[in-house]
């Protein structure tokens, strides 16, 4: 049986491999660790081995587990498909959110940013698509938009551009889908130096990611194990996504 410590160290581990196997400094590349279906006492135990940022995918969980660990020093993540009448919440919380995709989203992020006087800290969700190229509706603004996205966020006083994030498409090599992804973090960075982190990386796929720049990779079941269900989000997957925009 393998413990937390365990895992978080052979996590740890293959980020460095990865790293140094592409030539990048390991301590380029953070780990967010996706805690999604997770109870707060297995936050509580990584983060007392050191682990400071934490992942979740759904906005109610998330409030509940941050009122739970209010005692505990970490950084939230949003990960998931965000409505805007949960903006609010979630911004309050000081998360990240990985996962800004259109403008109505933009904006309701910059009121709550705004309103809470500390701006909130975005990275744009791109949809890296399928196998084919069309796009694959796991959430995510058609690469084409998000230069214009990206503009829309650095234009508001309530909201900090840190980057893009994507989610490799289900099936084949995530490696090209990593390096579009790259080109396209470049450009945004060419407009917006101070967009500069690219979240992608999972338990399945972060050497791929890191070897193509990543500096920030989401792990969920190599840290913690097997999700006991399907998150919301993972089963949207499965059925092709019933998204709705908020
Ligand atoms: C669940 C999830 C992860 C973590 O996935 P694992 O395969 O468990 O490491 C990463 N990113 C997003 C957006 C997720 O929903």
């Amino acid at each position: 049986m393998t413990t937390p410590a365990d895992r978080l160290q052979a996590v740890r581990a293959r980020i460095a491999a990865a790293a140094r196997a592409a030539g990048r400094d390991p301590a380029e590349v953070r780990l967010l660790a996706v805690s999604k279906t997770w109870p707060a006492a297995a936050v509580r135990e990584l983060v007392a081995l050191g682990q400071a940022d934490f992942g979740e995918n759904r906005a109610q969980e998330l409030t509940g587990k941050a009122a739970e660990l209010a005692d505990v020093p970490l950084r939230w993540h949003f990960i998931g498909q965000l409505q805007r009448n949960k903006a609010a919440a979630v911004a309050r919380l000081g998360a990240v959110v990985h996962s800004v995709d259109r403008v109505s989203l933009v904006r309701a992020l910059a009121r709550a940013g705004t309103e809470q006087g500390r701006p909130v800290e975005v990275l744009l969700q791109v949809d890296l698509g399928g196998p084919e190229g069309e796009l694959a509706a796991r959430g995510g603004a058609a690469p084409d938009d998000v230069p214009a996205l990206a503009d829309a966020v650095a234009a508001e006083q309530g909201l900090r551009l840190r980057g893009l994030m994507a989610v490799a498409p289900r099936e084949g090599d995530p490696g090209p889908a990593f390096a579009r992804l790259a080109v396209l973090a470049e450009r945004v960075r060419s407009d917006h130096p101070e967009a500069g982190d690219i979240s992608a990386g999972m338990s399945a796929d972060l050497e791929e990611a890191i070897a193509a720049g990543s500096t920030l990779v989401r792990v969920g079941t190599a840290l913690f194990g097997e999700r006991p269900l399907p998150s919301p989000e993972d089963e949207s997957h499965q059925s092709h996504g019933s998204h709705q925009p908020g």
